[in-house]
């Protein structure tokens, strides 16, 4: 086969099982056309996005742009602000846990055990006690036994990785709790990263508003760019605290910049793809896609209740939860499944006729 057949049937592949995609958190409703030309460039952010580089094909403006917008939406102070746009959420978890780490090389990490795979991950990487959590029914992480762990551990700096969405159930822990068990247990060294791969995107314009930001009391927020706002290529953006992360960054003469992130090379195509679907939409745009996620995730529970599936999501999550269907169903609409169950995440472009679609399938492969 030559090249130009193998790449259009690559292209129909990908067309096809695009369009049958309900159990990942993925947008896929964007058209970044106008961008095309910059791909005849090597862009790239090497290095740190607020100190200039003497790499000059980037777009660190626009990615300073990204971080600005971002730790806006998680009220953080802008006078004590520093990120970067990311390959991914993992990424961002790593940078988190990587500069709680730096200020505190002693503590114990404390995590649910409904925590993403790349927390685990991280702390092997970075050479981390760690605790792992009960969580409860909800997904949501107990918090006697957070405390409880806390206290056997007390002599040492605690970090804590508080899950804004699980994977499975979109359980958010409650920052402000957290952050207030250690104001009664008088624990001083203590550092909170949120991990808000999916809901980053929209916590903010979710009413009751999550305690999930820098107001409630984290100290870094990890989110995913290709998830809610959707990207050709994996994204994320990370937020820290700018007087925390100087404690890490090292200043590197070749790139005359510092080098403050955890790769070298970084994509200057993604930041630039943020910051149009960001200017694209503006706050009122994610507040439309928020409201149209929650108001799908409704229609799912109802639809799969009233064929008796047993469904369920929970307060304000896009995330519906219900008994894995026949593997038939779950293969052509690429339902993750985990201890039986599985998941339909209802991104913005999710639509009624697909959940319609989808319910049917349900019906028919029960019978
Ligand atoms: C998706 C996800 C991640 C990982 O994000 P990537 O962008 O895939 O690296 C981490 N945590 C949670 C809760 C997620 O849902």
């Amino acid at each position: 086969m030559n090249i130009s057949t193998r790449l259009s049937d690559l292209l129909s592949q990908v067309k096809e099982t695009t369009e049958y995609f309900l159990g990942y958190p993925v947008a896929k409703d964007f058209d970044y056309s106008e961008l095309m030309p910059f791909l005849q460039y090597p862009m790239n952010n090497l290095g740190d996005p607020f100190v200039k580089s003497t790499y000059k094909v980037d777009s660190r403006q626009m990615e300073r742009e990204v971080v600005h917008f971002f730790a806006d939406l998680f009220r953080a102070n802008p006078e004590n602000v520093w990120g970067y746009v990311t390959n991914g959420g993992s990424e961002g978890n790593l940078y988190g846990l990587y500069v709680a780490r730096e200020l505190y090389p002693n503590a114990m990490v404390y995590f649910s055990e409904s925590t993403h795979y790349s927390i685990q991950k991280n702390v092997t990487l970075l050479n981390m006690e760690y605790v792992i959590i009960r969580s409860q029914e909800n997904g949501e992480i107990d918090y006697s036994d957070l405390k409880e762990a806390i206290r056997y551990n007390r002599h040492r700096p605690v970090v804590v990785v508080a899950n804004v969405g699980t994977t499975m159930t979109e359980a958010k822990d409650n920052i402000g709790f957290v952050k207030q068990m250690m104001g009664d247990m008088a624990i001083e060294k203590h550092y909170i990263h949120a991990d808000a791969a999916l809901a980053g995107g929209f916590a903010p314009f979710v009413n009751p508003r999550p305690s999930f930001d820098f107001e409630d009391g984290c100290d870094s927020i990890s989110v995913s760019g290709h998830k809610f706002i959707g990207s050709p290529m994996p994204s994320g953006v990370v937020v820290v605290k700018k007087d925390n992360r100087d404690r890490v960054a090292k200043k590197i003469a070749y790139i005359g910049s510092s080098d403050a992130t955890i790769t070298g090379s970084r994509n200057g195509h993604s930041p630039l793809f943020l910051w149009y679907a960001i200017k694209k939409l503006g706050v009122e745009g994610f507040a439309k896609r928020t409201a149209h996620s929650l108001q799908m995730a409704a229609y799912t529970e109802q639809k799969l209740k009233e064929v008796g599936v047993k469904a369920w999501r929970n307060p304000n999550a896009i995330t519906v939860i219900f008994p894995s269907p026949s593997e038939e169903v779950c293969g052509k609409w690429q339902l993750a499944t985990e201890k039986g169950m599985s998941h339909i995440i209802c991104m913005p472009n999710v639509s009624m006729s697909q959940i319609d679609a989808f319910v049917e399938d349900v019906i028919h492969s029960n019978k």
